[in-house]
């Protein structure tokens, strides 16, 4: 049976009503989270297929209902978006958060965030167990218990520093696939 990956495109969908963060540069550009992530994600399915994987990219329905037809195949989920709310001097650049107990989880987070990491000037992995305060912010992870799951937040639309590759987000989408493809072996 060929290996699987699901990629989840973020606020596509009937994703709870909640829609992707949009920034607007003091010069007038535009960052659009929607339009970011489909180009990030379709440039990691396509370089993933290549390695003759099968990749699910998947706009389709609620978050839950994604994760658990990831769960189904057992193949790694990764909800797909970009970040905001970005503060000046912040370390945290990009993130990559985990389900708790997900089987996993925590090793393809930590993939990610190492292949991430040199592009956009450092990427942390959050465990979100229920003492962690970002569990709040990622609540449709759900611990399926059937396959690795991960929310990738790899930049932030309002870090100037982070415009250069926003502006190419194939850099994203070879680093996710990158990160995806160690996972695997
Ligand atoms: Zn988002």
């Amino acid at each position: 049976m060929p290996r699987r990956v699901h990629l989840c495109l973020g606020h596509t969908g009937a994703t709870q009503g909640r829609p992707g963060a949009v920034h607007v540069t003091p010069k007038g550009e535009r960052f659009d989270e929607v339009k970011i992530v489909r180009a990030y994600a379709v440039h990691a399915a396509e370089l993933l297929e290549a390695s003759g994987l099968v990749v699910e990219l998947d706009g389709a329905g609620s978050y839950r209902s994604r994760q658990r037809r990831a769960a189904h195949y057992g193949s790694p989920y990764i909800d797909c978006h970009v970040n905001a709310g970005w503060r000046e001097g912040w370390a945290v650049r990009g993130s990559v958060f985990h389900a708790p107990h997900a089987l996993g989880g925590a090793r393809l987070a930590t993939q990610l965030a190492e292949h991430l990491a040199p592009l956009v000037g450092g990427a942390k992995v959050w465990d979100t167990s229920p003492d962690d305060w970002r569990r709040h912010a990622h609540s449709n992870l759900m611990s399926t218990g059937r396959a690795p799951a991960v929310v990738f937040e790899p930049a932030f639309l309002d870090c100037p520093d982070h415009w250069p590759v926003l502006r190419e987000p194939e850099q994203i989408g070879a680093v996710l696939a990158a990160g995806v493809l160690a996972f695997l072996g």
